[in-house]
């Protein structure tokens, strides 16, 4: 029996579900949502699953003004034994509240967020997709929804979960994406919110985006917002570079986002003694390390694609190409085996797998 009475409602109305092998990311929602309310001397009450809709909120809202808001992204995958399976969800509460705790928002209990998400889950369990390389996708997060337009933290949230199925990332295999590296913009600096998984940095982050994307490039290569000068992430992901022979990654800095997948990848790659570094990186010693020949593959880790292949970075003038612009055989077996253990094809040795 459930510490935390989660009352659901059933829709009386069910949506047709979309075509599974025509998914578009972020498209289609399920038929249910979860909700939580919050206010100051009551705490986090009313856990509820009710029919996916719309949520009305005084114009005033907090989270509309200021941007006190945080979220998650996590998967679940049906199995071939038609099971369903989360990656790591405690991982995804822990960083939940560490972006709460940056925004000035209530934790919330690991085990109640735990409970609410197999509660959905469990009302909309014919959600999770079956077609190859198919996953719901799971967004929980947190608004302030006190009206009152002061600069103060909110009396006032909604915790809430919605589910997407998504497609397949990679239809035709993994894809390797030129990347520019941006030199103007910046995403986050050390003692922002670059390390708590908030609106604000993805809104600053569309400017470069788009400018990119003008340019011909699938994503941009963020430099530190103090020199320009040292790795932080690509796009929405961590990123790694294999250079000759060893792994490196920028070190959590603060201003990086602290990526569950890379964290797998980190202890996948020691696992398998591939020497790791998780140190400050700079463009210049990329640069140098292209030109030598050293520069062996990059990918960009997330729960999106699990790992995107870097194929070319475009940094001012320079273009320099990687692996001849094709997947690296590290980076293969990595996507192999994140998602092999994800979709319990393989076995799971670090107990990574939890079953809903
Ligand atoms: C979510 C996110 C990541 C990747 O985190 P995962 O837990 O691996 O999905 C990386 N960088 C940013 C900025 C993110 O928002």
């Amino acid at each position: 029996m459930s510490k935390h009475t989660i009352s659901i409602t059933k829709t009386t109305n069910p949506k047709p579900r979309p075509d599974e092998n025509n998914l578009v990311f972020g498209k289609y929602y399920s038929d249910h949502m979860f909700i939580m309310d919050y206010d100051a001397g009551q705490g986090w009450h009313d856990p509820r699953v009710v029919p996916y809709g719309n949520i009305s909120l005084d114009p005033a809202a907090k989270v509309f003004h200021y941007g006190q808001t945080i979220f998650e992204g996590l998967k679940a995958y049906r199995t071939d034994d038609n099971r369903v399976v989360l990656f790591r969800p405690d991982e995804n509460w822990k960083r939940l509240n560490r972006s709460n705790d940056r925004l000035s928002i209530p934790a919330v209990d690991p085990e109640i967020a735990f409970e609410a998400l197999c509660a959905l889950i469990d009302v909309d369990r014919e959600w999770v997709p079956s077609a190859p390389g198919t996953s719901l996708y799971i967004r929980p997060y947190v608004i302030a929804t006190e009206p009152q337009l002061g600069v103060s933290p909110s009396t006032k949230y909604m915790f809430m979960i919605i589910l997407c199925p998504v497609g397949a990332y990679y239809s035709e295999g993994l894809n390797p994406v030129p990347i520019h590296v941006e030199s103007e913009y910046v995403r986050a600096v050390k003692g922002g919110v670059g390390n708590a998984k908030t609106a604000g940095n993805y809104a600053a982050s569309l400017k470069a985006q788009e400018g990119a994307a003008a340019l011909g490039y699938s994503q941009v290569l963020w430099l530190d917002g103090v020199h320009r000068k040292y790795i932080e992430e690509v796009g929405s992901m961590n990123v790694f570079f294999k250079i000759n022979g060893t792994v490196v990654t920028p070190a959590l800095n603060g201003s990086i986002l602290e990526g569950i997948t890379r964290k797998s990848v980190l202890q996948l790659l020691r696992s398998w003694n591939i020497p790791v570094e998780e140190r400050e990186l700079s463009i210049d010693e990329l640069v140098e390390a292209h030109r030598n020949g050293k520069l062996e593959e990059a990918f960009g880790t997330g729960t999106a694609a699990v790992i995107s292949p870097i194929g070319a970075l475009h940094y001012q003038d320079e273009k320099l190409t990687i692996n001849e612009g094709k997947t690296g055989e590290l980076s293969s077996r990595v996507y192999d085996t994140i998602t092999g253990i994800q979709r319990t094809e393989l076995p799971d040795p670090f107990g990574w797998v939890v079953e809903v």
